[in-house]
């Protein structure tokens, strides 16, 4: 299963990786809670609400 599906910041289980792909997240999975920069990155992406951001 792995590979097609290894940009789904969902499915990664490279902290390192998903790190980078998580920082600084515009977007949220709706089916797992994950967020990230890149809705790509996620199953089920979901715009991130303001305020819920990292930082300020
Ligand atoms: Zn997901």
């Amino acid at each position: 299963m792995k590979g097609r599906i290894y940009d789904k910041l969902c499915m990664i289980d490279d902290t390192a990786r998903a790190s980078a792909l998580s920082a600084d997240p515009t977007v949220f999975c709706s089916h797992c809670g994950a967020s990230a920069y890149d809705e790509g990155s996620l199953c089920e992406p979901e715009p991130l609400p303001q305020g819920a951001r990292k930082g300020q």
